[in-house]
């Protein structure tokens, strides 16, 4: 079966304005051919520190961006090169889900009339509407009676859980998660992660998890790609990226990830510098600015993505 949703060399090249950088034409290389699949049920969590280009990837696939280049299939069906009308109809197969659930909640609105938005959009009639209203704040942990409340009267991740009552709505397939618990405190992200875990057994649904750490990815995904300026630099199953992660960045970020057990040490790897601007990204290797292990051909010559094992790729000279 054609995976639920492909991505092949996507690119999106944001255009800097004349004059910004001295140069004629430029561009900001958000996302730079980046190519993989989301299956029907998994998870896909997509790592790499801010300005990478996972958010921008999330929001091509939503068709929130116009692509630059490359082709997004749903169902194998290709979905990049539709019209504003056809876009409105695979829109509803996708939902996404945000950072910060207050400032994606209106605060005039009462959560009743959050979630009827995208109910009345898609033609559910009143009686079904308001018994749906129940039902998903049930779904999500909360209760009949808070629909008539407004969002600065929840906390958190009580809001989270309204914001993803409201993705739920209308029956999506495909989920995107961008930073889901980045803004909650530990305690409470492990709730909503498991909610989340919950829903997508429930309704049989497909997520993509964007986070910029490791941690938080590693209790929901299937698989897990890491990002580093606009591309895929390592991507495998969640047990072989954090056994057996290759790329140096990858190493770099699983240094960070805690251990529980304090008898097992881990050496942190601190990275040089910080992530050189997209819109004049390294030559050769992007990463061999700040990568430990660069040598000189690093400078000269880019990488490939290739696989080394059994859907394992990596993008590295030295791998
Ligand atoms: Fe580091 Fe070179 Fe590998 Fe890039 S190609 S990650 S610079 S060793
Ligand atoms: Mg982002």
């Amino acid at each position: 079966a054609a995976p639920l949703v492909e991505v092949k060399n996507i690119k999106k090249y944001f255009p800097v304005k004349k004059g910004v950088l001295g140069r004629k034409r430029s561009f900001i290389k958000a996302v730079d051919d980046v190519s993989f699949t989301i299956n029907k049920g998994e998870t896909l969590g997509l790592v790499g520190e801010s300005g990478c280009g996972k958010s921008t990837t999330g929001r091509l696939i939503m068709s929130l961006l116009e692509l630059t280049e490359g082709q997004i299939y749903f169902e194998g069906n290709q979905i990049s090169n539709l019209t504003n009308n056809q876009i409105r109809n695979t829109r509803e197969n996708f939902q996404m889900i945000f950072q910060d659930p207050y400032a994606s909640l209106n605060p005039r609105m009462k959560i009743r009339d959050i979630i009827n938005e995208p109910l009345i959009i898609h033609g559910y009639n009143k009686g079904d509407r308001m018994n749906r209203i129940t039902e998903l704040l049930e779904i999500v942990g909360l209760s009949a009676y808070h629909a008539d409340r407004y969002p600065h009267q929840f906390s958190g991740g009580q809001r989270q859980r309204i914001g993803i009552a409201r993705a739920l709505a209308i029956n999506p397939k495909l989920i995107i998660a961008d930073e889901p618990v980045s803004a909650l405190d530990v305690s409470i992200q492990s709730q909503i992660l498991n909610l989340l875990k919950d829903l997508q057994k429930s309704f049989n649904l497909t997520y993509l998890f964007i986070a910029h750490d490791l941690s938080v990815v590693e209790h929901i995904s299937d698989r897990v790609g890491v990002m580093y300026l606009g591309k895929i630099v390592e991507i495998a199953d969640k047990e072989t990226l954090y056994k057996n992660g290759q790329h140096p960045y990858t190493k770099a970020l699983l240094s960070a990830v805690p251990i529980p057990d304090p008898k097992l040490k881990r050496e942190r790897i601190i990275l040089n510098g910080d992530i050189p601007s997209p819109a004049n990204p390294p030559s050769g290797c992007t990463f061999h600015t700040r990568c430990p292990l660069a040598t000189e051909i690093c400078k000269q010559e880019v990488p490939k993505l290739r696989q080394i094992g059994e859907g394992h790729s990596v993008s590295c000279h030295l791998v």
